[in-house]
């Protein structure tokens, strides 16, 4: 081994028994390479500790964005029921957590329901959506629940240069830790100097303490020919998109090189998801495919030359967001058919909240039910949720009988339950002074 591994594990036995309290530790797991690396470094370190004292909990956390590839969420969560039966087994103090990004945030309810062109580097709304916020929700309830918490990070800086220094520095207990930051987080990255060829080196030499091999792993790797993406627990993060762990339907980068190297390699069934992300590559820029004025005035303007668009493009068009919502549903039925059921690209609770926003925005003549059923030649019905905002509709037209009136409350009630869907209160007043000027000028 080209490097100190028991100089490693040392390092984090003496970082697990030093907390007086201790503070749960939070290992982000992506399933790709370095994650894997820590975590195995970590499970073997704690071995050594005798059972009685390993009582720190340690939280395996693993971010599903509900659009990776399907091929390596298939692999990710074999390796978690692995690790929580292997666990349990050798009663290691490791306790596995998936997040997901809430209904209301997820890449299909915003990109077909609200109609949010698919992310690029000037507009890229998707990180914070589907990686952060899931992530920083799960750190902020044990933050909540035990005061302070350790994240446990498999990043590396890959210089050498910086190695002899740190090496020193961790060898000081109260030095290895930085802020994060999130109030009362800490941050430890126990791997941070170790090279990319000796992650390699120990992944071949070191099988996974949760049984079987890492050569898995390493086929992928091989297969999909591109990088890492670690957790993303900041807005730094370069985009994630070109690497293995990335979302298949990522925009944010030119071309896919993982999934276009897993075709390569047999993996042709993959084809309806790479004709897709390049649809929306395209289509992003396409004027017809764009309302005229910006929905909510949340999207900036075009900085750079990727952007075709100017201040007045707006969200996709409904007759975009039904045409992305079929070829979305035609791609799943058409994986489904070569790989299985399990196979799924959109949820049935996105469909429900897709339709839900339709309505809201006045989107009557597309019914997400109609498309799917034409495609899968099924009879769902999503009546009973039309039902529900059209009963409220009407309430409110019984109480506000005045066109005006209405129409200012209907305002009101939308602002503020896309405000709430978004979890974000910011601009809500404003929101509300515009309206409330809007509806006085209109009675001068
Ligand atoms: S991989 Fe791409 S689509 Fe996914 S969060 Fe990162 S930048 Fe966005």
């Amino acid at each position: 081994m080209l490097f100190d591994l028991q100089f490693l594990e040392d390092e984090i036995i003496d970082q697990y028994l030093y907390d007086e309290n201790p503070r749960p530790w939070i290992i982000g797991f992506s399933g790709g390479k370095d994650s894997t690396m820590l975590l195995q470094l970590v499970w073997n370190a704690l071995k050594k500790v005798p059972a009685e004292i390993r009582t720190r909990e340690v939280y395996i956390i693993c971010n599903d964005t509900m659009v990776e590839n399907p091929h390596i969420v298939d692999f990710i969560n074999r390796t978690l029921v692995n690790i929580t039966k292997a666990a349990a087994e050798q009663s290691m103090p490791f306790i596995v957590r998936q997040t997901t990004p809430r209904l209301e945030e997820t890449f299909w309810v915003n990109l077909i329901g609200r109609g949010y062109p698919a992310p690029n580097n000037s507009f890229r709304w998707c990180t914070e959506r589907l990686k952060i916020n899931p992530t920083t929700q799960f750190i902020k309830s044990k933050i909540d629940e035990k005061g302070e918490v350790i994240i446990l990070l498999g990043t590396r800086s890959a210089e050498s240069a910086n190695r002899a220094k740190s090496i020193k520095k961790h060898a000081v207990r109260g030095q290895r830790l930085r802020k994060h930051l999130l109030p009362s987080a800490y941050v430890y990255a126990p791997i941070k100097d170790i090279e990319t060829m000796e992650v390699w080196q120990y992944l071949q030499q070191v099988p996974p303490p949760w049984g079987g091999t890492n050569k898995e792993l390493v086929t992928l790797y091989k297969n999909a020919n591109s990088g890492d993406c670690p957790l993303v627990i900041d807005e730094s993060t370069p985009s994630c998109g070109n690497s293995r762990f990335g979302c298949w339907v990522c925009t944010v980068v030119k071309r896919d090189k993982s999934m276009e190297g897993l075709i390569m390699n047999g993996e042709e069934w993959m084809y309806p998801l790479l004709d897709l992300r390049d649809e929306l590559v395209e289509g992003r820029n396409i004027r017809e495919n764009r309302e005229i004025f910006r929905r909510h005035r949340r999207f900036k303007l075009a900085k750079s030359e990727e952007d075709k668009e100017d201040d007045s493009w707006g969200a996709y068009t409904p007759e975009y967001r039904a045409k992305i919502l079929r070829m979305v549903l035609e791609a799943q039925k058409e994986i489904q058919e070569m790989q299985g059921e399990n196979m799924q690209l959109i949820t049935h609770q996105e469909l429900i909240a897709i339709q839900v926003i339709w309505y809201r925005d006045g989107i009557l003549k597309y019914k997400v039910a109609d498309i799917y059923n034409s495609i899968f030649n099924a009879h769902i019905d999503m009546s009973k949720h039309e039902e529900k905002f059209r009963q409220e509709e009407e309430l409110l037209r019984e109480v506000f009988t005045d066109e005006d009136e209405f129409e200012f409350i209907q305002k009101s009630l939308n602002v503020l339950k896309t405000k709430t869907l978004m979890v974000k209160k910011r601009g809500l007043s404003s929101d509300i002074e515009n309206l409330v000027e809007e509806q006085l000028n209109k009675k001068k």
